[in-house]
């Protein structure tokens, strides 16, 4: 059997992209190495534009969501390694908030969504290679071949599907991470928290139930991680003394190095397309990973049925992914380049915990909420620093 589409990866980027095409009519394979649910180190934030794509996903994917054990954010919280702090607020009302759930359960709502919508669904398959049928990408092979009129890589960070169309980058800074669930945080509110340190950073936040999510992210020259993992969170000064270390709910899992990207998104010579991580992945930061795949499935799927249904070039895939995330590439890149140096986030949170006005706009355009070229203007770069 031919499929229309095999996609491989059931992440969000993976699943929603299934979901929309089946939903469309296409015939489509949804391939996992893991079985469901299975966990991701992640921060587990859903920036609070995500809100809206859950929405459009439509089947009950939003419903769903709310009616799982989550959190709501209402702003975020950058500490600088000094301690001093600044919050900004998507807005000032609290209305607009991002739900942070665990990703066993968001994963596999869509995931579930997916199949419902049609998509053929096998967990436990590990695709390793691609076929070409007259120069173009034809299908995948795993344990058996699936040949399909389009692939579409879904594989997260060390992406197969990627590496095989060759041009995968990477670039500064390459940095890893370690995350853990851990019960009844002392401090914890309705804001996510950043903590820049002198080496890396921690990202937390409750994620329901009494837990929270916390990710510590390092520099690979520094792993050697001599203490443990929370020895090297009581560092942090807006951390120190917050933990039971008795209360970790889920152990640590490790992920990284990141910032590897795709030279392209499409396939030279068609056939195939990247979407979410396996496209690229820059730097966990600004928590717009979950949103990106997502907002990059509607547009792979809006390619896809261009070329199944009109024979179109999904080299428009391309073009409206530059279009739709160029300003976030680059406003996410300087804000991972600039965490790696503490003078400056000392001097840029000193500067925002007087203007309440610029952090809501750094928060809100690290958020979605606004386009990422409302902070990139001269005017408030500037006013960031002076
Ligand atoms: C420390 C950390 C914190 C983060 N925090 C946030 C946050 O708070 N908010 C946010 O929005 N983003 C965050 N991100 C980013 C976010 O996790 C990713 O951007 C998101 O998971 C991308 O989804 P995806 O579907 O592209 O990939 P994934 O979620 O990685 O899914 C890829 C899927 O492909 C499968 N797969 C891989 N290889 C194969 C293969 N060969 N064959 C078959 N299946 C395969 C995997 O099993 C997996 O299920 C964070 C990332 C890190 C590392």
């Amino acid at each position: 059997m031919r499929w229309d589409a095999v996609v491989v990866g059931a992440g969000p980027a993976g699943s929603a992209t299934a979901l929309l095409l089946a939903r469309s009519g296409a015939r489509v394979l949804l391939l996992d190495r893991a079985r469901f649910p299975r966990d991701k180190p992640c921060s587990e934030y859903l920036s609070p534009e995500t809100t809206r794509v859950l929405e459009r996903l439509g089947g009950g994917v939003l419903d769903a969501v709310a009616q799982a054990s989550h959190a709501r954010l209402t702003g975020m919280k950058v500490v600088a390694p000094s301690g001093r702090a600044m919050i900004g607020r998507f807005d000032r009302t609290g209305a607009r908030f991002s739900f942070a759930l665990p990703r066993t359960s968001f994963d596999m709502i869509l995931r579930s969504a997916a199949e419902t919508a049609g998509a053929v669904v096998q967990e436990g398959v590990k695709v390793h290679d691609l076929i070409y049928d007259r120069g173009a990408v034809g299908g995948v092979i795993a344990a058996e071949t699936h040949r399909a009129r389009v692939v579409v890589g879904a594989d997260g960070l060390r992406s197969v599907v990627a590496r095989r169309l060759g041009g995968v980058r990477t670039s500064s800074p390459r940095r890893v991470a370690f995350t853990a669930h851990v019960a009844d945080v002392a401090g914890v509110t309705d804001v996510g928290e950043m903590h820049v340190g002198q080496t890396g950073y921690v990202g937390m936040g409750p994620i329901g139930g009494g837990v929270t999510t916390v990710a510590l992210v390092v520099p690979v020259k520094t792993l050697k991680l001599r203490t443990g993992f929370f020895d090297a969170l009581d560092r942090f000064p807006g951390l120190a003394g917050r933990f039971d270390r008795r209360r970790v709910v889920r152990g640590i899992l490790a992920t990284g190095p990141f910032a590897q990207w795709s030279r392209a998104s499409v396939a030279p010579d068609g056939g195939a397309l990247l979407v979410g991580d396996a496209a690229d992945f820059f730097d966990p930061f600004t928590g717009q990973g979950i949103y990106s795949a997502l907002r990059g499935a509607e547009l792979a799927a809006a390619a896809v049925m261009e070329a199944l249904t009109s024979g179109a070039s999904l080299q428009a895939y391309a073009r409206a992914r530059r279009r739709e995330f160029a300003g976030k590439w680059l406003l996410e890149r300087l804000i991972a380049l600039g965490v790696g140096w503490p003078a400056l986030v000392e001097r840029v949170v000193a500067r925002l915990a007087r203007r309440a006005d610029l952090a809501d706009l750094l928060v809100r355009a690290s958020g979605n909420c606004i386009p990422a070229r409302a902070v990139l203007a001269p005017g408030v770069l500037a006013g960031l620093l002076w």
